[in-house]
């Protein structure tokens, strides 16, 4: 869940999801739409998904318990390299690295780092500090990091040195203006000797953005409106939204196209959603819309409001659903 997302966005979905489905087991037998509707909000969906192969997994492979080999963790589907270090070191105290924003900025500072941190090379040398420094602490007590009247609890040396780090990221070494200092590295700090802290971490090239513009349709038919499910496969695959069709070179007019093709009466204004998925800036033009005698909408469900509340929706059309709830 924290994949992308901040700590304060997480928690209430944590808390839901924790009394929902409070163990592996749970989540593999859980329906897919259970699923979805838990993390609904939340973005990123395949990491839901990922999540409940994982669980599926741990109980077919691991007889339901979360594995402990760095290997193992790594197979599971959705964990990458950073994610089984947090685990494997934090909760088991194995010597595995991290690398997450906080501990670049930290490390690319620390040692004078110059270079996008996405670059192969610069991102293979943080990757070999991040473990050498986990190694080193490996072999020295836990008391060496952890005051003896501390209420921090760490499961040993390497859980308190990575834990250490994104903390020092989070807290002390900020993006904009670290508080070099309180810092308890900031006698070894190159960035703080060579006054380099704004330059470093090297930015990485800004991606180009792209506009998309999309019109969807919230069409009424006796007392139910008209929803389909994205596709498996596609972004968001599995959730639910209104109709909608791309507004683009092929399609410079949605509206006129929606009429035609699925036989509407002139669709009215609704609301205006617009949001941000990686480089996509997207606009959505929502529109209502009665259904006629002679409407072709074959291809789509029929739900009541209070039904579509209880589907995931892609975040754009929770907003559309939120719009319509409100305005009647
Ligand atoms: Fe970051 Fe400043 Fe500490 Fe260096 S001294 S690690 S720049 S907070």
């Amino acid at each position: 869940m924290l994949q992308q997302t901040q700590v304060k966005t997480v928690i209430p979905y944590w808390e839901r999801w924790m009394r929902a489905l409070p163990d592996a087991a749970g989540l593999a037998a859980a329906p897919e739409q259970r699923v979805l509707k838990l993390w609904e909000g939340l973005g990123y969906y395949t990491r839901a998904r990922n999540l409940q192969k994982a669980a599926r997994l741990i109980v077919a492979q691991h007889g339901g318990e979360f594995p402990r080999d760095f290997d193992a963790v790594l197979a599971l589907p959705g964990v990458g390299r950073y994610t089984a270090g947090a685990v494997c070191s934090i909760a088991f105290n194995q010597p595995a690295p991290i690398l997450d924003g906080n501990v670049i900025r930290v490390l690319t500072r620390l040692f004078g780092i110059h270079g996008p941190p996405t670059d192969k090379v610069v991102n293979a040398r943080l990757w070999q500090l991040a473990t050498k420094l986990v190694e080193a602490a490996n072999r020295i007590p836990p008391s060496s990091f952890i005051p003896h009247n501390s209420s921090f609890q760490v499961s040993g040396s390497c859980s308190a040195l990575n834990q250490s780090l994104m903390e020092l990221g989070a807290l002390v070494c900020l993006p904009a203006q670290p508080k070099c200092a309180e810092c308890p590295l900031r006698a070894r700090c190159v960035a703080r000797a060579k006054h380099l802290t704004a330059q470093l971490p090297t930015p990485k090239p800004r991606p180009h953005t792209t506009e998309r513009r999309f019109a969807a349709f919230v069409i009424k038919r006796a007392g139910r409106f008209a929803v389909r499910q994205r596709e498996a496969e596609k972004l968001n695959g599995g959730l639910w939204e209104f109709p909608s069709l791309e507004h683009d070179a092929t399609q410079p007019d949605p509206l006129a196209t929606a009429q035609t093709q699925w036989k509407l009466p002139s669709p009215a204004p609704l609301c205006v959603i617009k949001h941000s998925i990686t480089r996509y800036r997207i606009t959505v033009e929502a529109y209502r819309a009665q259904a006629k005698r002679g409407s072709l909408l074959a291809e789509f469900q029929w739900h009541t409001l209070a039904e579509l509340h209880r589907l995931p929706f892609t975040s754009a059309h929770k907003k559309i659903l939120h719009a319509l709830a409100s305005k009647g």
